[in-house]
């Protein structure tokens, strides 16, 4: 029988010395995917560290002159629903209310949906190799097996496996922050475009933070975008992952687009920033067929097999559809989604 110490934190600073103390710490949230890990066998924590406690100080959801700030323990469903958000950071609203389920939002933290690990079959089927769960054992996507939803962009080698979340790429696409403090007690902040890694050599390290890093809050800098959208491509039309997601802010100045960013999510190893088309687009009236380039410059260098192939022109036409409809292109986005004659 496996032993598995469960102790409770009374606040960040007793979590902080919880997770620095001693090996095989891990810290429990709303559950909803840590559980899920370890009855499928894929982690195998020796203690877990529950923080569902520190709500009283960090499930807040804050307004002041920089932004917005949202405790990390707020669930997916409070943020979702709050009016402010819905209406100021509407990306943000959007990819959470198109994820998971209804009593999932309600369970599930925001710090906890940022850290989910990836939904690739071969990484949660504990007795297939899988170099993200098993550093050195190979890749069964890679190695024969089905690939078909897995990512495109950002990959290596080692690992395919794509970053399932929607909210980190709407939260990227905002430029937002996250309040972390570490083991040793020192808080920082890091950019959420910078929280998760590409796997190169080392698939199994999925983010940039350390093994007792603590999340407290999310902060959304104060609006600079005219308006954001997030678009979520998936099998269904609810409960299901996105096969390819596209968060896009814009700032527009009298039609023309005076700054934007765009992230893709579900085609990626992580949320995927597209610098290139942003370049190509900043400063010019967005029409179907400037939207047609970006969407060609976001899906550069991206890897597909026969399998996979459907990704990249799916991933094409949702760009090229999002940012059209956050321009106010209604018309131009439906005729990508209908005819694909751009
Ligand atoms: P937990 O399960 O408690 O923790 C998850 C991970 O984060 C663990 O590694 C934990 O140690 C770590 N962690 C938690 N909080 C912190 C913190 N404050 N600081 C540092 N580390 C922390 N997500 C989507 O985005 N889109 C979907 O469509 C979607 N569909 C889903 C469908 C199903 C059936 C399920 C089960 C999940 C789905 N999810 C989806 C994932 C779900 O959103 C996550 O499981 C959930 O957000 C995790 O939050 P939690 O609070 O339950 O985290």
């Amino acid at each position: 029988m496996t032993h598995l110490g469960f102790e409770r934190a009374a606040d960040a600073a007793d979590a902080s010395h919880r997770l620095g103390t001693g090996p095989g710490a891990q810290i429990l949230a709303g559950g909803t995917g840590t559980v899920d890990l370890m009855r499928l066998g894929v982690t195998a924590p020796e203690r877990l560290v529950e923080i569902l406690d520190l709500r009283a100080e960090h499930a807040a959801i804050l307004f002041g002159r920089a932004g917005a700030s949202i405790g990390a323990l707020a669930t997916m469903a409070e943020v979702a629903a709050h009016p402010a958000i819905r209406a100021r950071w509407t990306a943000v609203a959007e990819a959470l209310n198109q994820s998971a389920s209804p009593q999932i939002r309600n369970a599930a933290t925001i710090g906890g949906n940022l850290l989910q690990r990836t939904r690739c079959a071969y990484f949660r089927d504990a007795a297939s190799p899988c170099n993200k769960r098993r550093p050195g054992t190979g890749c069964s996507a890679l190695e024969g097996g089905l690939t078909w939803d897995l990512a495109i962009l950002g990959t290596s080698p080692h690992c395919i496996a794509n970053y399932p979340g929607d909210l980190a790429v709407a939260l990227s696409a905002l430029d937002a922050s996250i309040t972390v403090v570490g083991a040793d007690g020192n808080w920082r902040s890091v950019a959420v475009e910078d929280l998760h890694r590409e796997p190169g050599e080392r698939p199994d390290l999925d983010t940039v933070l350390g093994a007792g890093d603590l999340i407290l809050a999310a902060h959304l800098p104060e609006l600079h975008w005219s308006r954001s959208s997030y678009l979520k491509v998936r099998d269904r039309e609810s409960y299901a992952f996105a096969l390819v997601s596209v968060a896009v802010a814009l700032r527009l100045e009298e039609g023309r687009i005076v700054d934007l960013r765009i992230v893709l999510g579900g085609l990626a190893t992580k949320p995927l920033r597209c610098r290139a088309a942003e370049e190509a687009v900043r400063g010019r009236s967005l029409d179907l067929h400037l939207a047609a380039q970006a969407a060609a410059l976001c899906l550069e260098g991206a890897q597909v097999d026969a399998e996979r192939a459907f990704k990249a022109e799916q991933g094409r036409r949702a760009i090229a559809r999002a940012l059209l409809a956050a321009g106010g292109h209604e018309k131009a986005a439906c005729r990508v989604v209908f005819r694909g004659g751009f």
